[in-house]
């Protein structure tokens, strides 16, 4: 580990950490600092950035930063070359035209994968793994927990990184579930889909595939993401943090954006670029923290929605995130079946609808009183996210103060510090 140094970039953006060593595939102009979060960024730096050293002291270990020049270049990756474990779960990504109904199913095996994706092992070694064979509407919390183990065993058995392959409509579920249930894990998890099936000339699957084994392979980050194409350009690809990530369009392939946070980084005409902090990898070994209590429910509000449907459904429940209007807010007539709920026991969070932003219960009276009916605000966490760690949350614990701990407490960068909410 190097010096503690603050770097200042043009425009007044602040960075405070350590230096780390750079690595030999790392580009000339790339300083590499873990800041104080944990979390390492890249950072391109050009003459007019100023670096100011925190601490005196020479480190031998410090890493030799080479004549910095203008213009960006790509961030450093992880070692070199090794296997990539790529885990099947079905969807358009490992789906083929059914002639017989003219719909898409999901391929079946190893040689059907290869059929479509010769090119694969290209880069290095792949193993493919097949786990499941549905389409991402029929995948169930077990599921996730499935998938959790199998990527633990495939760094148990030495995989450099893991890409799951997975069906667009609830990737980000499950990219949310594997943050939360996997901890140290020793190399990236990338999970990949495709709008169109690889057997269509105009397939964005195998790109998007080989950009994520690409990620997997060469990438030093320790967290789940989602990498699919970004924007327009054939040749750029974003990667998502796994819980900051939502499915905006229904067929375009830059249907994927993060939300409320720019993406980690990219692949963008062949250089992968870690823009943003992320978590590094860690020593492992991975395990599987925690399980899924299924006992938990996401209700979206809507003007009209009858309180007593809603006490119906909590009534088996353990906890329930509501995705509330505007700032978080439902109508006062759900104050009533909150009360009764909270007082039995049953976490009951607020998150917003809105894409963009956080709830915050402090400006109008009606988020006053939710606050004081005992509702855990989530800041801005996504709903869909907030109903996935409310079932982790519930798995951890039987006590609703901790399982309400857990779910405000951030794991996997899915809540921002500044929007997190006191406790009233
Ligand atoms: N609805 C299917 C799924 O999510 C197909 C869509 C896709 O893979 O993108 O698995």
């Amino acid at each position: 580990m190097g010096r503690a140094v603050e770097i200042v970039e043009p425009g007044g953006r602040r960075w405070r950490g350590t230096l780390v060593p750079s690595h030999e595939m790392s580009g000339a102009r790339i300083v590499q600092l873990k800041l104080e979060s944990g979390y390492n960024v890249g950072l391109a730096i050009s003459p007019d950035f100023r670096v100011e050293l925190l601490l005196p002291g020479p480190d031998p270990e410090e890493p030799r930063t080479r004549e910095p020049a203008p213009g960006a270049s790509a961030t450093p990756v992880g070692p070199p070359k090794d296997s990539v474990d790529l885990l099947t779960t079905g969807g358009t990504i490992a789906s083929r035209v059914d002639y017989r109904t003219g719909g898409v199913r999901p391929v079946r095996d190893e040689r059907e994968i290869l059929a479509f994706y010769p090119d694969l092992a290209k880069g290095g070694k792949v193993r493919i793994v097949p786990v499941l064979d549905r389409l991402s509407e029929e995948i169930v919390p077990a599921d996730w927990e499935l998938l959790a183990h199998r990527v633990a065993e495939s760094f148990a058995d030495g995989a450099r990184g893991v890409v799951i392959a997975h069906g667009t409509d609830t990737l980000g579920y499950t990219a949310a579930a594997l943050s939360f249930l996997l901890a140290d894990l020793p190399g990236p998890v990338v999970l990949v889909g495709a709008q169109r099936s690889p057997d269509r000339p105009s397939s964005d699957g195998v790109s998007n595939l080989s950009a994520a084994v690409r990620i997997a392979r060469e990438t030093d980050l320790g967290e789940v993401v989602v990498v699919m194409h970004a924007g327009t350009s054939d040749g750029r690809f974003a990667i998502h943090r796994g819980t900051k990530v939502r499915k905006m369009h229904s067929s375009r392939r830059d249907a994927f954006r993060s939300r409320n946070t720019a993406p980690i980084g990219h692949l963008d005409a062949g250089e992968v670029r870690l823009e943003e902090p992320y978590r590094p990898s860690s020593k492992g070994p991975t395990h599987v923290e925690g399980r899924l209590d299924p006992r938990g429910a996401l209700v979206w509000f809507y003007p009209g929605l009858d309180p007593d449907r809603v006490a119906d459904l909590v009534r088996d429940l353990r906890g329930v995130v509501l995705a509330g209007t505007g700032l978080g807010h439902v109508s006062s007539a759900h104050l009533g079946w909150i009360r009764q709920a909270v007082a039995r026991g049953v976490v009951v969070a607020m998150t917003t609808q809105c894409l963009e932003g956080e709830a915050d219960p402090y400006v109008y009276s009606t988020g006053r009183e939710l606050l004081r009916s005992g509702v855990v605000y989530l800041g801005d966490m996504l709903p869909e996210v907030a109903y996935v760690k409310l079932l982790w949350a519930l798995g951890a614990s039987e006590e609703p103060s901790e399982v309400a701990r857990r779910l405000r407490e951030d794991r996997a960068g899915e809540v921002s510090a500044r929007h997190l909410v006191r406790e009233p």
